[in-house]
């Protein structure tokens, strides 16, 4: 029997630039032949949904708009032509809400690179609503077996750092820098990273976040708000002080852009993943040069991507610490993460 779908939800609307979003009813929208409808059980929240709502980027957004794209829930509508999933299925909705399938990007398996992707909660409404819209070909499965709490900030978070550490090139037992560790991208990427082999020197603030990253697998966390030489120390916490081999750059400030080159060692890697809101990455030729420094972006992951973070996940190998609140404490999240406050992840609880 199909689930009753009712006209009218809860949702998290920002109405306009700046916010703050207002928890009212919308109507449930009707997917579309390609499209599954998921009621959503949990959704993350991004520091992508904060930039989306103050208007921080040079890239056009739908108001008003519904943020959110860390949504799990279950599927409960679907289109005549939507394949591979099922009403019942649990299923998660990314970033990459859609794309053509068809450009060279999406052949060559690059879809977040594709000029027609929808991105959800930002061109098309997002998880912050009880019923949320998406792609067949694009939402995650997810095994019945997974919480939908925790595997939430997967489908952003985890995704991205997990794709952002394969770009970075370092092997099992190289060291990495992780700058925003304490964040919700920094939580996960510590897992990750630790899953994978590597070795972590986390790059945050404050004591909760030291914590928290040395609980996750760091060896080493170095605090930005009171080191007097942040690159020396975190040179010094390197093999014969040569540098790490990789930065993952998740920090929503810009001065760590500039500074990774002074403390990656030569043939290191620079990953720029968190994107400040009018932020330059600046690198002096002569040393890029000599030391053969790769710097380069690292944006989301395409649908593998997705299925294999969920995997490691599914094994067990991931647990990043979160807090859960009702979705209509949205504004509250918002506040905390804008200070910086949020040691991990915010999960909201959508009302049944
Ligand atoms: P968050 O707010 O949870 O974490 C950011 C962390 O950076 C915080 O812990 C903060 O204390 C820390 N930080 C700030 N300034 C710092 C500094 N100078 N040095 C070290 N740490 C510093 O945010 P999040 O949800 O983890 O997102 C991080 C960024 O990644 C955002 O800009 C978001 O939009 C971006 N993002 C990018 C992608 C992508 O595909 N590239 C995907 C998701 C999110
Ligand atoms: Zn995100
Ligand atoms: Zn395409």
């Amino acid at each position: 029997m199909s689930p009753t779908i009712p006209e009218n939800q809860w949702a998290q609307v920002v109405e306009k630039k700046g916010g703050p979003p207002v928890y009212k009813q919308i109507s449930v929208i009707k997917p579309g032949p390609d499209e599954v409808l998921v009621k959503i059980k949990y959704s993350g929240v991004c520091h992508t949904d904060l930039h989306a709502m103050k208007g921080d980027w040079p890239l056009p957004l739908k108001l008003p708009l519904v943020g959110g794209h860390e949504g799990a829930g279950v599927v409960v509508a679907k289109g005549a032509r939507a394949k591979g999933i099922e009403v019942g299925d649990h299923a998660g909705i990314k970033w990459l809400n859609g794309s053509c399938l068809a450009c060279e990007f999406c052949e060559t398996a690059d879809e977040p690179l594709c000029a027609k992707a929808q991105l959800s909660g930002y061109t098309v409404n997002g998880t912050f609503q009880q019923y949320a819209i998406g792609k067949a070909t694009h939402v995650s499965k997810l095994p019945k077996e997974v919480p939908l709490d925790a595997v939430a900030p997967i489908l952003c978070a985890g995704i991205t750092v997990y794709k952002g550490l394969k770009e970075s090139g370092a092997r099992p037992g190289q060291t990495i820098a992780i700058v925003g560790a304490g964040g919700g991208l920094g939580s996960l990427a510590q897992q990750y990273a630790r899953a994978m082999g590597l070795r972590i020197i986390a790059i945050d603030g404050g004591d909760e976040k030291r914590d928290m990253c040395l609980k996750l697998g760091s060896e080493v966390y170095i605090d930005f708000t009171k080191s007097k030489d942040l690159v020396g120390d975190i040179k010094a916490a390197t093999h014969e002080a040569l540098g790490v081999h990789a930065v993952i750059l998740l920090a929503v400030s810009e001065k760590p852009f500039q500074q990774a080159i002074e403390y990656v060692r030569p043939r290191g890697a620079i990953v720029a993943i968190g994107m400040p809101a009018n932020a330059f990455l600046k690198a002096p030729v002569f040393e890029t040069v000599v030391k053969m420094i790769e710097i380069k972006g690292s944006y989301v992951g395409n649908r593998q991507d997705g299925v294999e973070a969920v995997d490691f996940f599914s094994r067990g190998l991931i647990k990043a610490p979160f807090q859960t609140v009702p979705l209509k404490d949205l504004p509250q999240v918002f506040e905390l993460m804008e200070q910086g406050k949020i040691a991990g992840r915010y999960i909201l609880e959508i009302p049944e």
